[in-house]
């Protein structure tokens, strides 16, 4: 193991989507559903998602997976750790 640990998972903040804007939240809002909605899991404060599945979501919004991460950084949506999980790709 590295000194940093093990690849940290990516883990979508629901309560923080809801409060970001449906502008900027709405693709991402649909495709966690989407998720919700496939695996039965609709009572969960958090999500955890494929990697895979952040690339889609950087297709959807036109950005590298690593520009779309900062974006949820600041949103609040993805805590800071999940860079690593990027950088990882
Ligand atoms: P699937 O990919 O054929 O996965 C079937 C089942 O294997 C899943 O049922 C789940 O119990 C387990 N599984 C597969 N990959 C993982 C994993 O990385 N971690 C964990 N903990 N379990 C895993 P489940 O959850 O009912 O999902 C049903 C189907 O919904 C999945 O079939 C897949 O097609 C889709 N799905 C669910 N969650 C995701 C997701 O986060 N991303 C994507 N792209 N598809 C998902
Ligand atoms: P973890 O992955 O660090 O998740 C910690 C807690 O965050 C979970 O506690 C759960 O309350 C929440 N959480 C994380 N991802 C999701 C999600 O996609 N949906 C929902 N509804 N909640 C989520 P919990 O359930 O007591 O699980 C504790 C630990 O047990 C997890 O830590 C993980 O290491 C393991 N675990 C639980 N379920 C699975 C699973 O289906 N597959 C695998 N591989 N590990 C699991
Ligand atoms: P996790 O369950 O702790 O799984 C960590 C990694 O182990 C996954 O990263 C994936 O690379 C591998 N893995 C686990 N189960 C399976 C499986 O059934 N089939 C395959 N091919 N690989 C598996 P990944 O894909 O980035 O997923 C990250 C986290 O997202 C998972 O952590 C789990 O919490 C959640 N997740 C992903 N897909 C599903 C799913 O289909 N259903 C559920 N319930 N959770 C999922």
């Amino acid at each position: 193991p590295t000194p940093l640990g093990p690849t940290p998972k990516l883990v979508i903040d629901l309560e923080r989507m809801q409060q970001v804007p449906q502008e900027k939240a709405g693709p991402l809002s649909r495709y966690v559903a989407t998720i919700q909605s496939q695996r039965g899991d609709y009572n969960g404060r958090v999500l955890s998602i494929r990697q895979e599945d952040l690339r889609s979501l950087a297709v959807i919004y036109d950005k590298s997976p690593s520009d779309l991460t900062e974006e949820l950084i600041n949103w609040g949506v993805l805590d800071p750790e999940a860079r690593r999980a990027v950088d990882a790709f």
